[in-house]
């Protein structure tokens, strides 16, 4: 459906050009178990083959129900086109791959999910592409990492733990000066925060979190903004701008808009040659279960925010809380970032300092009765782990700093219950952690 409205409730819905199934008339995404799509004749499959006519080929590569998922996805990043893959992290994998190869730079955030962290600094490393740190406290920083070789610029919109709101315009505009894309992982701002709008090129998503919503299905995408020029600086972007070999000769950037009259050339090489050549899809199953998920998105994201930020007035003023975390809770120059770029909530992401430590932390999350303890964001049920002992475990004592990670931080993903129940379990678990507490000490 075109719909001239940009509202994310509808777009979750009905974005994309999916109105019903083309053969059966069914409203809802039919789910698509094929794994290959039968030729007309063989001009038209040589033609798929060629790039010259786009089709379904091989669900590795394209499959009709991820089709639908990809659309929407794009309709709600204001991106002009997305490739679903098997996870968040197949994402930021392949994100980073169709921009750098061996010899190759990038510089991302500190702020980072823990095992992009460990993609970054380790397994990328041995594939010969160097990641560099910025302090994203100050958007210069990522400035004075440029060098030749670098490709990309790489963030979080809402990093958990710090909960630091990235300057995505201030950095974005430093990348165009220097023909540098940004890449901004959205995981834990869908709705709330569109990124290309603030000039990132490239928006990357762990589907399994928000837009998924129910902790039931692993999925990530990469979104093409549209709005990135790849063959600005031929040398600055050699994947786009050099023969590729492996397809014919194709240089992407020129390629991609010439056959397709859309700026889309990112999408179409992370789906051509990195879906192609790595695997990693996203199950139709999965994407299925994603767009359930997605339909209601935008509703949970209002329900998730409130909740937080009910939940952060009443931590403020709790006895055994020594700090709240949470993106407007921040001073000065990063607290206005929250104001700039998120919309309609803060997240629903909360992190505490209890008063008694890494002890009191563990009781807490041993007290708590509602809140499930899991390794996980973004489920509609409300979360709670402890990250230095869990997902950041593999980080170096200088990294989990460097990430905000204390070892007393409980990080909360704050569900769409009824606030007072969140509350009300809360609150019995601060009471019971320090009582643990009292007992411990006399
Ligand atoms: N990005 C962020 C911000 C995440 O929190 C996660 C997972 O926790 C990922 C990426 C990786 O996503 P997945 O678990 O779907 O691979």
């Amino acid at each position: 459906m075109s719909t001239k409205k940009n509202n994310p409730e509808t777009i979750a819905l009905h974005g994309g050009d999916y109105r019903s199934d083309p053969t059966t008339t069914s409203v809802a995404v039919p789910l698509y178990r094929t794994t290959s799509y039968q030729f007309n004749n063989t001009d038209h499959a040589a033609n798929l083959f060629a790039l010259k006519e786009f089709g379904n080929i091989y669900t590795r590569i394209m499959n009709p129900t991820n089709d639908v998922l990809e659309k929407r996805v794009a309709a709600l990043e204001g991106g002009l086109a997305s490739v679903t893959v098997g996870s968040g992290q197949a994402a930021s994998t392949f994100a980073i791959m169709n921009v750098c190869q061996s010899g190759d730079n990038f510089i991302s955030s500190t702020d980072l999910y823990g095992g992009t962290v460990n993609l970054f600094t380790h397994t990328l490393k041995k594939l010969g592409i160097e990641c560099r740190y910025a302090d994203p406290a100050d958007p210069k920083n990522f400035e004075k990492l440029i060098d030749e070789k670098t490709r990309c610029f790489y963030a979080e919109t809402l990093p958990n733990p710090y909960l630091r709101v990235f300057p995505i315009k201030e950095v974005s505009d430093i990348g165009r000066k220097h023909n540098i894309p940004l890449i901004m992982d959205n995981t834990a701002a869908p709705v709330i925060c569109k990124p290309i709008e603030h000039g990132a090129a490239v928006v990357v998503h762990s589907l399994t979190k928000f837009i998924g919503g129910h902790g039931t299905v692993i999925g990530g995408c990469l979104v093409d903004g549209g709005n990135f020029d790849w063959t600005a600086d031929p040398k600055r972007q050699p994947l786009f701008n050099e023969p590729d070999m492996s397809y014919g000769g194709a240089k992407w950037g020129e390629v991609v808009p010439q056959l397709t009259g859309a700026n889309v050339s990112f999408a179409v090489r992370a789906r051509v040659v990195l879906l192609r050549d790595l695997g990693a899809p996203l199950a139709p199953d999965n994407a299925w279960g994603i767009i359930q998920g997605l339909e209601t998105a935008p509703l949970r994201m209002k329900q998730h925010c409130s909740n937080a930020d009910k939940v952060v007035d009443f931590l403020k003023k709790h006895k055994n809380v020594a700090r709240v975390i949470y993106p407007t809770l921040h001073k000065g120059e990063i607290a206005a970032r929250s104001k700039k770029y998120l919309k309609g909530g803060n997240g629903a992401l909360v992190g505490i300092e209890l008063k008694g430590g890494v002890e009191a932390g563990k009781k807490f999350i041993e007290a708590l009765k509602m809140f499930y303890h899991v390794a996980n964001i973004g489920d509609a049920r409300s979360l709670a782990i402890h990250p230095a002992t869990t997902t950041h475990s593999q980080l170096t004592e200088e990294e989990l700093l460097a990430a905000g990670v204390t070892p007393g931080y409980v990080r909360l993903s704050i569900g769409i219950e009824h606030p007072d129940d969140i509350i009300a379990d809360l609150d019995q678990a601060l009471t019971e952690s320090s009582k643990t507490k009292l007992k411990a000490v006399s």
